[in-house]
């Protein structure tokens, strides 16, 4: 139904660490209430070392995708390859044993931790299920992780209640790198933490990223997040990637208004800066499904062509598609 917006520069030597087309992923919710169509057509890329930010708002199916991509939700279609291996339809066993090499950190660090074990035992457990490391050998490995996400080993004897909201979250990205995985996907990692400390764990899952060579997809709906850390980012709305292009493009030229609507959200209400902010109202809908375009309903632009089917992606610029009928178009907003 869509072209493919591969995010792909096609640099030479550039490798692909997540291939992902046309993935799409309905919930069966009980008779009587609607189906939520959380994933629709969703496709791109990832090169091996670098970042794809998702932003979009809540309930666009972000998680879902994330989910997905780890294998914990099973799609309804679309192919999935994550380090050359074709996730969809594996068997089980299969996919577990490829689990050690994709991790996942959740936005509540707290709920992610067992509360019954120390911060050792926490980190210790990935390691005592994929790996043959017993004893000294691990207690060291377990320092070592201990000291790559800042960590002081004083806290090894700590229970998850004793430690701030930040530390918390290290632990888990700790436990996630203990299996020396090639691609980690980050759900909102900041997003119950202090302001203050968002930067620091930001700052280390960059510098771990350039340690390990890590492939990351950051979920987040901080765009000066998304900024810092990604090269590439995508916009989902209501399932469905919207727009999708090199991270200062997409934020410095926006060419999908729900984009535009995105960041003149957070910039700030004032509708001079973003006429859009001022003027998209509601919600993300997920089980009432138009043929045309989902943001339509919200959008200042729609014309009746935007209800004929969903907009194919335009290109704008290399790298840099948008799913709109004016994605290459100027808009003059002092109309
Ligand atoms: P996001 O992470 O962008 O907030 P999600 O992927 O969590 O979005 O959810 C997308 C949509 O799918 C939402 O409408 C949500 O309610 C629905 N959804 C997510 N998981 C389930 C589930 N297990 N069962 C039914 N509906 C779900
Ligand atoms: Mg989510």
């Amino acid at each position: 139904m869509s072209s493919l917006p591969m995010g792909n520069t096609g640099q030479e030597g550039a490798s692909i660490a997540i291939a992902v087309e046309g993935l799409t992923k309905t919930f069966h919710t009980r008779r009587g209430i609607p189906n939520v169509v959380a994933v629709e057509d969703v496709s791109f890329s990832v090169e091996t070392g670098s970042t794809l930010g998702i932003v979009g708002e809540s309930g666009s199916g972000k998680s879902t995708v994330a989910r997905c991509l780890l294998g914990l939700t099973p799609v309804d279609s679309g192919a999935i390859e994550v380090l050359g291996r074709s996730l969809v339809g594996a068997p089980a066993k299969q996919l577990r044993s490829w689990r050690s090499e994709m991790q996942i950190v959740f936005q509540e660090p707290y709920e992610s931790l067992d509360p019954r074990y120390r911060v050792h035992q926490a980190v210790a457990e990935p390691l005592l299920l994929h790996t043959d490391l017993r004893g000294d050998v691990l207690g060291r490995k377990v320092l070592d992780l201990l000291e790559h996400v800042s960590l002081q080993p004083e806290l090894a004897r700590r229970y998850p209640h004793e430690l701030s909201g930040g530390q918390q979250q290290r632990v888990n990205i700790a436990r996630a790198l203990a299996t020396s995985p090639k691609v980690l996907v980050l759900d909102e990692p900041t997003a119950s933490l202090d302001v203050s400390v968002q930067e620091g764990v930001l700052r280390l899952l960059l510098a771990l990223q350039e340690e390990f060579g890590l492939t990351y997809v950051l979920i987040s709906h901080d765009l000066t997040a998304i900024r810092a850390v990604c090269e590439q980012v995508a916009v989902m709305y209501a399932g469905r990637f919207v727009e999708i292009g090199p991270v200062d493009e997409v934020l410095s030229n926006p060419r999908h208004p729900y984009t535009e609507f995105l960041i003149g959200a957070e910039l700030s209400v004032d509708p001079d800066v973003s006429p859009l902010a001022g003027i998209v109202r509601g919600e993300v809908a997920t089980s009432e499904r138009p043929p045309g375009c989902l943001f339509a309903p919200r959008c200042p632009m729609r014309v009746d062509q935007c209800e004929e089917g969903r907009p194919l992606f335009e290109s704008v610029a290399p790298d840099h598609v948008a799913a709109c009928l004016f994605a290459d178009r100027s808009v003059d907003w002092s109309d």
